[in-house]
């Protein structure tokens, strides 16, 4: 058998035992607690939950006093409510991704910016990145930590980066080409994008490119789509997790093994809990990310709620890390629809959509109450060509939705065709989910 060469970049914590990371999360913990008493906004916080200081957290299993932290409160505490060093010891701002309100900010002290760089600069290691490498980093540069963080991390592992920023296609083909890129930092649907434009491009072919990885997030995506990245381009596809929250893009990542991301245990921790009661699932079930930095000073979050769902992976990984694994995430809590007490999520009915032919790009998803049970209808547009088809081939593909979604969602949901540019098309994100339960 061939012996694989795993790449670290600190092996004695990466593959710690479990005693070690808890002792390491525990005083990691009762540090952030005893920091985070400095702001406004925990000292409140924490009072009312009978919290005084890190004497309360006895053991790891004490995180359960502590409250909650949401995005909301962090837009309640825009500017400066939960900085907890003074503001000349903040040398970076970075915010998230969204468009509108209140921006949620994060602030960095350099401490803070080294920390996150060399958790990156791990991040990358493990998916096999070296000094060697030369890495394009098309992910946008500002507020979005997946433009600067993940560079500063590349940097640190000594790759040559090339930040290009997000978008200019054909400018990104040139220097991977002329410079050899190895390894990209992309969405899902920009990889998708690229291949396209190597396909069409009369200058360039693969072959005149030197790409073997690349890393993928920010989107959420499914395996089989990272399979049609692989096979389109030649390449690895590494699947990662991060949010502006908790310092960007290297929270967790896969490894060279591409079974599940790593969550960098001493310095995150990561909570599984049921959306619903907010007490841990059972090992290796489905339920929200709760996230506690556990390596930031400027500003200290406790039990973030990502809303994310998503299970941990059971078992040991082959590569000998014993940071446990996140599965791929399945949805947001906020998109989870319950009806008749199932759980399903829009994407599940758009993933059936998407892979059928004759079917348009606008659906609406609707969710009412007949009598005492809900009831799913979903509105779909077809395309001009198939509108202008026979009626048989219309009800065809109305019984073929109806079968996919039902196998899919265990609901049997009415399917209501409609003729294309039916629908209404919202500017800016689209609605997609109609509920007139909560209309009463
Ligand atoms: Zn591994």
């Amino acid at each position: 058998m061939d012996t694989v060469s795993i790449p670290f970049r600190d092996k004695e914590i990466e593959c710690a035992s479990r005693e070690k990371i808890e002792a390491i999360q525990l005083e990691a913990l009762r540090r952030q607690v005893e920091h985070a008493l400095k702001t406004d906004f925990y000292s409140k916080r924490f009072a009312k939950a009978g919290i005084t200081g890190p004497q309360d957290i006895k053991t790891l299993s004490d995180i359960s006093r502590l409250p909650f932290t949401t995005k909301g409160d962090l837009r309640e505490a825009y500017p400066f409510g939960l900085l907890a060093v003074p503001q000349s010891e903040v040398v970076r701002v970075h915010a998230s991704s969204g468009t509108t309100g209140t921006p949620t900010v994060i602030y960095l002290t350099q401490k803070d910016l080294d920390l996150a760089s060399d958790t990156m600069a791990r991040s990358l290691t493990a998916a096999g990145g070296s000094k060697n490498d030369i890495i394009q980093n098309m992910m946008t540069y500002g507020l979005f930590t997946g433009g600067l963080c993940f560079h500063y991390g590349a940097e640190l592992m000594g790759a040559m980066v090339i930040p290009t920023s997000a978008g200019n296609t054909l400018r990104q083909l040139k220097f991977m080409k002329d410079f050899g890129t190895t390894m990209i930092h992309a969405t899902p649907s920009y990889l998708l994008h690229l291949h396209s434009a190597i396909e069409e491009s009369d200058e360039l072919k693969r072959e005149d490119l030197r790409l073997q990885k690349a890393i993928t997030g920010a989107e959420p995506h499914s395996e089989e789509l990272r399979q049609k990245i692989q096979d389109a381009l030649g390449i690895e596809v590494y699947n990662c997790f991060g949010m502006s929250e908790m310092n960007g893009p290297g929270v967790a990542f896969e490894c060279i093994f591409r079974s599940g991301m790593h969550v960098w245990e001493d310095r995150y921790i990561a909570e599984i809990l049921d959306p619903d009661t907010m007490e841990p699932v059972a090992d290796g079930e489905t339920g929200e990310l709760v996230l506690t930095i556990l390596c930031r000073d400027a500003m200290p979050l406790i039990r973030y709620r990502t809303r994310d769902l998503t299970r941990f992976i059971p078992g040991p990984c082959a590569c000998g890390r014993t940071h446990r694994r996140l599965a791929r995430f399945t949805g947001r809590t906020d998109d989870m629809l319950i009806i008749n007490g199932v759980n399903v999520f829009p994407s599940q009915i758009e993933e059936v959509l998407l892979k059928t032919p004759g079917v348009g790009s606008n659906y609406l998803i609707v969710v009412e109450k007949t009598g005492a049970l809900d009831k799913l209808t979903v509105q779909v547009e077809i395309t001009p060509a198939m509108f202008a088809d026979d009626a048989r081939v219309i009800n065809a593909l109305r019984d073929h939705l109806k079968a996919e979604m039902q196998a899919l969602i265990t609901i049997n949901p009415a399917i209501e065709i409609r003729q294309p540019g039916s629908l209404p098309v919202s500017e800016g994100k689209a609605k997609r989910v109609e509920d007139r339960r909560t209309a009463l």
